[in-house]
């Protein structure tokens, strides 16, 4: 059933001395990117990450592959096109994971103009060649589905499409691709210093389970740790200069199911905020974004009581049912860490911040090659690594594998669906796996895709999967999310690789971990020389 070497011992193929092309720190959306296409292209990569996979920002976000409907305000039209231009790409990549939604904007009579919002949608629909994806129509809101659930003041408006993304996912299918190309990829793997001898980066890291330190050498670093991109700055180039990062958290709620159909609410805020409601996990609304500056401990982020206030009154001010504190199950905060260096104003509103990514390049005589990463979207990760390597190919030696490019076709782990697509996929599962029930196969073939066979094997019952727990959870599922995706903690299966943590309950928690902890104890040891 798992045929291939584990993550856990391919991190033992290390060779002492061995110096790698590059060694990227942050196992984050951006940093996992990085690690694919660079691997894939024949480059020599070691991605650290001091914690989980997508244990940052890339697990906070609203989940959306969008143009981003506001930057146009904002005249952000190069990044509005790009990352317009990403939705169908990435849902082609990885259909299961990546899905189109509709959004209904309604029209505010004291807020934006129609003329206005509909110019908007019209630029949204045309700039980004957009193919597969439904276009913009105007909806009657007195008569149409999604009119019910608004206050009847709420009597026009517009649906238009973009796309959603299990974004915790995204991340640990771009590590695995790497890994699979010959990435090593380390997580709870801290980056303590780096220092450079002569062209070469000597990397000191610390296993943050075990305490060991080790050196690891590269031809250039890439600096991709987010919110803690300033702190991890210093720690390489050791100085006391500030890096030009200013870090703005958005905060979501999310409550028991709102309305029936499936549609997802863009809604604007008399402070010109605009703000998503969207059917999440079946049974569930998620309600979100705050924006606020944020100078505290990025680790420690979360949502503050006026922060949930604040979501509930806004959804409160569309829905014909209020929206309470007392309703929400789950909360959930990130922080942006947004380009504030030449052009950007320090003192203005934080939503205003330009989400664009903005890439430095430190290149000194005698020096090897150092990139830091600020700002960017989920949805313009892959671009984002593009111009990466691009700009650090002439430190680099020649590649020998696939050229440029070459991430915009080629499926993530378990994104290679028949043409038919997602439900053709989900037929064939139904048809393999009878003893497994409707909604727990759909589950699965989200989130696994293809690679779904991996983890059923050749189970001919439910028995056959072990223990079993909230949200069809299994003992099959836990010992596959150890082996191949770098879990370690119930909190890494029930929040980042899944987020069937709004479906457990505390005593099973504490049953996944043990689980989690035999199957750790299980893998492989990892050969002490090459630690
Ligand atoms: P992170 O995901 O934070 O990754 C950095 C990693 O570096 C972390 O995992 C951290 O643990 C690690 N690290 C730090 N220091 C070290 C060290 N010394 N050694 C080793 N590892 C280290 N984008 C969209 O496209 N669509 C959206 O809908 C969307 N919504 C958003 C909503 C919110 C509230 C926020 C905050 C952001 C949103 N974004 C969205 C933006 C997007 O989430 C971010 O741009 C993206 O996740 C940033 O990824 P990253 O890899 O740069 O950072």
């Amino acid at each position: 059933m798992l045929d291939q070497q584990p993550p856990h011992q391919q991190a033992g193929n290390r060779q002492p001395g061995q110096v790698f092309d590059l060694v990227i720190i942050g196992g984050g959306i951006n940093g996992c990117g990085i690690a694919r296409d660079a691997a894939g292209r024949g480059w020599r990569v070691l991605l650290c990450e001091q914690n989980d996979l997508a244990s940052g920002t890339s697990s906070a976000s609203t989940k959306l592959i969008h143009g981003g409907l506001r930057y146009l305000e904002h005249y952000e039209f190069r990044l509005v096109r790009e990352a317009l231009l990403e939705r169908e790409t990435l849902w082609g990549i990885a259909p299961h994971i990546v899905w189109p939604l509709r959004f209904v904007l309604p029209y505010h009579r004291k807020l934006r103009p129609r003329w206005l919002l509909r110019l908007g949608l019209f630029l949204y629909d045309h700039i980004g060649g957009r193919k597969r994806l439904p276009p913009t129509r105007s909806v009657d809101l007195a008569t149409d589905p999604t009119g019910t659930p608004l206050k009847p003041e709420f009597k026009r408006g517009f649906e238009y499409s973009d796309c959603w993304v299990e974004d915790s996912r995204l991340v640990v299918l771009n590590a695995l691709a790497a890994q699979e190309l010959g990435a090593i990829v380390l997580t709870r793997t801290r980056c303590l210093s780096a220092e450079h001898d002569q062209n070469v980066w000597n990397v000191t890291i610390r296993d943050e389970a075990g305490g060991a330190v080790s050196i690891v050498r590269a031809r250039a670093l890439v600096n991709a740790a987010g919110p803690w991109v300033d702190a991890v700055a210093r720690s390489v180039t050791r100085t006391n200069e500030r890096a030009p990062v200013r870090l703005v958290q958005g905060s979501h709620i999310v409550v028991p199911r709102l309305y029936e159909h499936d549609c997802c609410y863009i809604f604007q805020n008399a402070d010109k905020r605009i703000f998503f409601v969207i059917p999440y996990e079946q049974d569930f609304t998620l309600i979100g974004t705050t924006d606020r500056d944020y100078d505290g401990d990025p680790g420690e982020v979360h949502a503050s009581q006026d922060e949930i206030d604040y979501l509930c009154r806004s959804a409160s001010d569309y829905l014909r049912q209020p929206v309470t504190r007392d309703q929400v199950v789950w909360t959930y905060s990130g922080l942006r860490p947004l380009y504030a260096g030449d052009g950007e104003d320090p003192g203005g509103a934080a939503q205003s911040a330009t989400r664009d990514y903005v890439l430095k390049l430190i290149v000194e005589p005698q020096t090897p090659a150092l990139l830091s990463i600020f700002g960017g979207k989920i949805t313009t990760y892959r671009k984002l690594a593009e111009a990466a390597l691009g700009q650090l190919q002439p430190h680099l030696p020649k590649p020998t594998g696939r050229a440029a490019g070459w991430t915009a076709s080629v499926p993530l782990p378990g994104g290679d669906f028949p043409r038919e697509g997602y439900d053709a996929e989900v037929a064939q599962a139904v048809a393999r796996y009878p003893f497994l029930s409707h909604r727990h196969l759909r589950r699965l073939v989200r989130a696994y895709g293809t690679r779904i066979h991996e983890l059923v094997g050749n189970a001919g019952s439910m028995a056959a999967l072990g223990g079993r727990y909230g949200g069809d959870l299994t003992d099959a599922e836990l010992r596959y999310l150890v082996a191949r995706e770098w879990v370690r903690t119930a909190g890494d299966a029930l929040w980042r690789r899944s987020k069937l943590g709004l479906r457990v309950s505390p005593g099973e928690v504490e049953a996944i971990e043990h689980v989690v902890r035999q199957s750790v104890a299980a893998l492989p040891p990892v050969p002490a020389a090459a630690r």
